[in-house]
């Protein structure tokens, strides 16, 4: 299983599709992406089986500046094209990926959104319907992750993107390996350096209860308090 993610590439589809096939070694039984060109438009594909599946479904006109895409290895509910990731809230403004288990789903699910239906049977569906939650509340994006965030129990490896904001993607990891990788007027999130080292060598390990803000220019690490910490990438060396 695995995550990659982008903002700022022209190419979006093609560099979370080269990740993904360098994440198969990860074992997988299903694969999607969610991509967003900034200009309102925007395309989910899923599929269930081999990342070759996935990449054969798609087409030209899957285009986008920003994404995030993912490898799943079922743990809660089956490998169906409906717990596939990335899963989207209800009002489809959130697109989230997600390596792990989080373990209180069922209870958050039932004290927060018992009257909302779900597609599926995933915990990581409970999380970005919870976040859609919070941001109808009035919170912004980031507030309403954060705010997800303290209520999780488990292990996670996310990336969340925003319908309406094609600029940022937010990522946070706990007990699931994660990294964020700086590219040239870009930037990446990968599981595993070797997804993303034909984008960039430079990258930046994160560590369990940040919260990170990535835009085309900007990677702003952040304690779970809000503080902005300091961060410098290290360089990976491609035979690593
Ligand atoms: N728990 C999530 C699911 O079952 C994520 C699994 C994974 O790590 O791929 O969909």
């Amino acid at each position: 299983c695995g995550i990659v993610g982008v903002v700022g590439k022209e190419n979006a589809p093609e560099v979370l599709l080269k990740g993904l096939e360098k994440l198969e070694y990860r074992g997988y039984d299903s694969a999607g992406l969610y991509v967003n060109d900034g200009q309102g438009h925007d395309h989910l594909v899923k599929r269930v089986g081999r990342i070759s599946q996935l990449v054969a479904a798609v087409g030209p006109e899957v285009q986008g500046t920003m994404g995030i895409g993912h490898t799943r290895w079922a743990t809660n509910g089956k490998p169906t094209i409906e717990n596939a990731h990335p899963h989207v809230s209800n009002d489809e403004r959130f697109y989230l990926v997600h390596n792990g288990v989080i373990t209180n789903a069922a209870a958050l699910r039932a004290k927060y959104l018992s009257d909302v239906p779900f597609a599926g049977q995933t915990d990581t569906e409970v999380v970005v319907q919870l976040v859609a939650f919070f941001a109808r509340e009035g919170l912004s994006a980031k507030a309403a992750f954060a705010k997800t965030l303290s209520l999780l129990e488990g292990s996670y490896a996310f990336c969340l993107a925003d319908r309406t904001d094609a600029d940022h993607l937010y990522v946070a990891k706990n007990k699931s390996p994660l990294l964020v990788g700086k590219g040239q007027g870009f930037n990446v999130v990968a599981s595993d350096a070797l997804a993303m080292l034909q984008e960039t060598d430079q990258f930046i390990e994160l560590n369990d209860g940040e919260l990170v803000t990535l835009t085309a220019d900007d990677i702003a690490v952040e304690n779970a308090a809000g503080e902005r910490l300091d961060r410098a990438p290290i360089t990976v060396s491609i035979d690593a």
